[in-house]
């Protein structure tokens, strides 16, 4: 094989190939063999120039083995093969022409330099590695330390911001943390909080389980509880929380702590006592309302075996009377000082004041003892009442009426109760007020009725349940027929027919009085035409019909009008028309209330002073009134029954006549039973007389029959 000498550069790169075949299998290197290869050639390059230069340099060798490093020749066993090969091919590729041993030396002393530039080079990648691991250990650990903190803030942040109170404690019941909404709900400061325990925190309105799922829970035998706690705030002043308590495990499920929720409600509580106060208290007064008068009454009547009520219902006599002149402010004051004075007047354990509405107040006592007790009470509140109000300046003197109601519980209800007291203050006002009466069933009874007819008293007028009886007027001179008094009745559905003294007051009082009154007037003016029709050319003149008029009537503004409008859609004269009115609607009437009574009477329209005797007028006060006739009451007549009759009796009646007629006035006497009754009257000078002798009110027919006899007779 004759081969051509190779040049140095082939030389150098043999040795290269050789090199990079041995190392390559043991380098962590990404590179191809090839590559690494090219990465070789100018180490291979250095060596070869250090080998052959004039002075040795051992730095050369320790750059190649520090280059080997960085090739990622780490692996010992690189270094060994790398030396090995030095050991054998550096100087037979590289060594050229110069002294053989000189450079076996200069070779050994360069794999000495390249071994230590290697190893050092190695440590110092180890180091910077582990520092790199190290430093990025760190970081990591920054990292994770930064999410951590940012978590913890998060949950300081909630747990600081929190609109509710959040508290941790051991299961001791030791404080451990708490919010800042927590300690101001306390009114606490940090430091105020810090060693409390939790069951310091009683209250005398804690529900009764409280403590026990308290204890439950922090023995781990619940995981929470929730409900509405009172606690007491440093102040003295109380805190309402809806309150949940929870458990905290540990990771291995071992209780740990108690974590507390609260939300502030006190105002929430307090809102709803108010609204509840407002539901069952009077504005003006302050006193409880009805609705709570009657849960409390109704507590009262359901109250045990021999228990018992006692109540007094209050009603202000007069009381419209203040409010009408002074004004309703004034009204308001009075009612407020009275209200003052009740309550004062009921302060016994058992016992309460409330206001019904309007002057209405009631008081309540109850106990076993209530039948003594309720008169005191009542006692008590009349006594108060004595001394004068004063309201603007002036002293009003108060008067009330009082209904007691006294009973064993259980066997009325609130309402019958109630409505027997407010029938019995009734009956202590119709007697004349300032008193206190008791009630009494029979007399409940009575104004059970009368409550019944006065419900249905306003639709009796339209479902024509009224109607008409006339009782004669009879002449005592002859004994004819002059006329009729028209009484009205009411045929009732249940009670069947009904005379005028059990329901006039009522419609009196309901204002039914007034369209009553004109249907009357209407009736009885149409029975007088027919009556005319009938008798009109009697010597004695035409029948005429006596109407009674109501006080209520006669301040009705339009009682001219109504009369003169009846009388001329009837046909019918005024003076064929009576218009009866008692004499006390008129005792100290003023010019007003005679002004339409006047106008009639100027009309010609008889008006007759009804029941005369019995309301004690000033007889000289008669000529003021627009009258032309005194009707005497029958207890005149009464005294006249026996015979003979009370001398000084037939003295008054004789004066009064003659009174009477010295003042142009016929005299008409009423409840005349006896013919010597009548006779007696009739020398008395009696002009007309009326009553069950001559006959009981009756029909219409009636009339012209008895008028017909006598003047045929
Ligand atoms: P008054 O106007 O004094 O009527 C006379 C009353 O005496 C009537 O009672 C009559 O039935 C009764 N009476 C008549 N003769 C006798 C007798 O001989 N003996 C006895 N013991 N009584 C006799 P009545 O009908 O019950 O009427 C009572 C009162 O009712 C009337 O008293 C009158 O004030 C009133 N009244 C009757 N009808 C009306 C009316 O339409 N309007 C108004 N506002 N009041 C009326
Ligand atoms: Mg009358
Ligand atoms: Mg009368």
């Amino acid at each position: 094989m004759n081969a051509e000498p190779d040049g140095p550069q082939d030389r150098l790169r043999r040795f290269v190939t050789i090199w990079s075949r041995a190392v390559f299998p043991v380098t962590t290197t990404s590179s191809t063999r090839p590559e690494f290869e090219e990465q070789l050639l100018p180490l291979a390059r250095r060596l070869s120039r250090a080998l052959r230069a004039r002075a040795f340099d051992a730095d050369e060798g320790r750059a190649v083995g520090a280059a080997l490093v960085e090739a990622h020749c780490t692996d010992p066993e690189a270094l060994s093969r790398t030396l090995d090969c030095v050991d054998a091919y550096l100087v037979l590729y590289c060594g050229g022409d110069a002294d053989h041993e000189d450079q076996r030396a200069r070779c050994a002393r360069l794999q000495h330099a390249m071994a230590a530039g290697f190893a050092q080079a190695l440590r110092a990648r180890t180091l910077a590695e582990q520092e790199a691991i190290a430093r990025a250990a760190l970081q990591a650990q920054g990292v994770v330390a930064q999410a951590l903190h940012t978590t913890e803030a998060r949950f300081r942040a909630v747990f600081e911001g929190a609109a509710i109170g959040i508290g941790i404690a051991d299961l001791s019941g030791n404080v451990l943390q708490v919010n800042g909404a927590l300690l101001r709900m306390f009114g606490l400061s940090e430091h105020g909080m810090r060693g409390r325990n939790v069951r310091e925190w009683t209250h005398p309105d804690d529900a009764p389980q409280t403590w026990r799922l308290y204890d439950e829970l922090v023995r781990g035998e619940r995981e929470h509880y929730h409900l509405e706690k009172a606690f007491y705030r440093p102040d003295g002043t109380v805190l309402w929380t809806n309150l949940t308590v929870s458990l905290l495990r540990d990771a291995d499920g071992d209780p740990q702590y108690q974590l507390a929720l609260m939300e502030d409600t006190t105002e929430r509580r307090l809102l709803n006592l108010r609204l509840r106060y407002e539901a069952t208290h009077d504005a003006l007064t302050g006193l409880p309302n009805r609705s709570f008068f009657f849960e409390r009454l109704e507590k009262a009547l359901n109250a045990g075996e021999g228990q018992r009520f006692g109540l007094c219902y209050l009603d202000l006599d007069g009381f419209k009377t203040v409010n009408d002149s002074l004004g309703h402010a004034a009204g308001d004051r009075l009612l407020v000082e009275v209200a003052d004075r009740l309550q004062a007047c009921a302060t016994a354990p058992g016992e309460m004041v409330a206001r019904l509405g309007g002057d209405e107040f009631v008081a309540l006592t109850t106990g076993p003892d209530t039948p003594r007790k309720v008169d005191e009470l009542a006692g008590r509140i009349m006594n108060a009442l004595l001394a004068p109000i004063r309201v603007d300046g002036r002293e009003l003197t108060v008067r009330g009426s009082i209904g007691i109601v006294e009973g064993p519980a259980g066997e009325r209800s609130p309402a019958e109760v109630l409505r027997s007291a407010d029938i019995t203050m009734y009956r202590a006002k119709s007697a004349g007020g300032n008193r206190f009466e008791l009630a009494d069933p029979e007399a409940d009874a009575r104004a059970i009725t009368r409550h019944g007819l006065t419900t249905a008293l306003p639709t009796a007028l339209d479902r024509g349940e009224f109607f008409i009886e006339y009782q004669p007027l009879v002449h005592l001179g002859d004994g004819s027929v002059r006329g009729a008094e028209a009484l009205v009745r009411w045929l009732h559905p249940q009670h069947g027919v009904l005379g005028p003294d059990r329901f006039i007051s009522l419609a009196e009082h309901t204002g039914l009085i007034v369209p009553l009154g004109r249907w009357v007037l209407e009736q009885s003016v149409r029975q007088a035409r027919e009556w005319r029709l009938l008798h009109g050319g009697d010597e004695a003149g035409p029948l005429r019909i006596n109407v009674n008029l109501s006080p209520c009537q006669l301040t009705h503004p339009g009682l001219v009008q109504d009369t003169v409008e009846i009388l001329e859609r009837a046909g019918v004269e005024p003076d064929a028309l009576c218009l009866e009115v008692t004499e006390s609607a008129l005792i100290g009437a003023d010019d007003d209330l005679l002004k339409p009574l006047r106008r009639l009477a100027e009309m010609g329209v008889d008006i007759a002073l009804d029941d005369f005797g019995t309301g004690y007028s000033n007889l000289a006060n008669l000529r003021r009134l627009p009258v032309s006739v005194l009707k005497l009451d029958r207890s005149f007549t009464q005294s006249m029954q026996q015979f003979p009759a009370d001398p000084v009796d037939l003295k008054i009646v004789e004066g009064i006549v003659s009174l009477a007629h010295s003042l142009d006035l016929a005299v008409t006497v009423e409840g005349v039973e006896t013919g010597a009754q009548a006779e007696q009257l009739r020398i008395l000078g009696c002009d007309t007389a009326q009553g069950w002798y001559y006959a009981r009110p009756g029909p219409p027919e009636r009339l012209h029959e008895l008028a017909l006899v006598d003047a045929t007779g």
